[in-house]
């Protein structure tokens, strides 16, 4: 279920893997997307078992409508309704996990756990172009946020992401680091490397999550099978109580093994 788990200072940061779902092929089994074209039963029994996972009822898992933009969104409890088009939610909420679909994508977390804000934000060639995770650090220094970290999660590496040039100058314009080239030599963009670097450009320590979901089939990716399923990046803070008992950055879960989920467009 997990291809990578950590607690830090009582805040849950998770990326899922392909395992442990109910999704059939080209779905499985761990896809957690009601919009790729999976039995929406299996996604559901899917999702149940995320929550199941991290002590949740179902109904407080946050998803997006994700749409490669740079809209954030505050929420204080589960969506009423279906979620609109956002690729940032942020929250000053306990025991709400907020969940970033990806299948080649970037999946970034936020935590500023003095100040009780997390965030998830999908960030893709066109939310790094549009600086999503910049536009995620704004809303959450308004809520109070000064000193947070970020996990980026597994995405498609530079070199398995070939673009044409144009596309890469685009992205070069906004951020040097993430022009590269591809296996054959050829221009192409790191998009994980582009977000560390305005994430580091913003101060904020990160840890990325290795892994290509390319190379890796513990991973959806898009590039690599289409149609695919989702994997989530997942972040949750816990209520004070549930923190002073298993929070403090111990390692009340590790993890090893990885999964993925969204990817139109990467
Ligand atoms: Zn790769």
């Amino acid at each position: 279920m997990f291809f990578w788990h950590e607690r830090r200072a009582g805040i849950d940061l998770a990326v899922t893997d392909r395992h442990g779902g109910v999704s059939a092929a080209p779905f499985a089994g761990f896809n957690l997307a009601r919009h790729v074209g999976d039995q929406p039963g299996d996604v559901e029994v899917n999702r149940a078992r995320l929550a199941g996972e991290l002590d949740l009822a179902a109904e407080r898992l946050v998803f997006m409508n994700q749409c490669h933009g740079a809209s954030v969104e505050v929420v204080d409890g589960p969506w009423r309704g279906d979620p609109p088009a956002c690729d940032a939610v942020i929250t000053a909420a306990t025991d709400l996990a907020l969940v970033v679909l990806v299948a080649d994508c970037v999946p970034v977390l936020l935590a500023d756990p003095v100040a009780g804000i997390i965030g998830a934000v999908h960030a893709g060639r066109p939310g790094l172009v549009a600086n999503v995770v910049g536009a995620a650090l704004d809303a959450m220094a308004d809520l109070g946020a000064r000193t947070p970290f970020a996990v980026v999660g597994p995405s498609v590496c530079g070199r398995c992401y070939e673009v044409p040039e144009a596309m890469r100058e685009v992205a070069a314009a906004v951020e040097p680091t993430s022009a590269t080239v591809s296996w054959a030599g050829t221009p192409a963009i790191d998009v994980g490397a582009g977000v560390v670097a305005q994430l580091a450009g913003r101060g904020v320590p990160v840890t990325w999550v290795p892994g290509c979901t390319r190379e890796d089939d513990r991973l959806f990716s898009y590039r690599r099978t289409t149609p695919t399923g989702r994997f989530a990046g997942v972040i949750r803070r816990y209520a004070a109580s549930a923190a002073s008992r298993g929070g403090g950055g111990g390692a009340a879960y590790l993890v090893d093994e990885p999964s993925h989920a969204e990817g139109e467009g990467v």
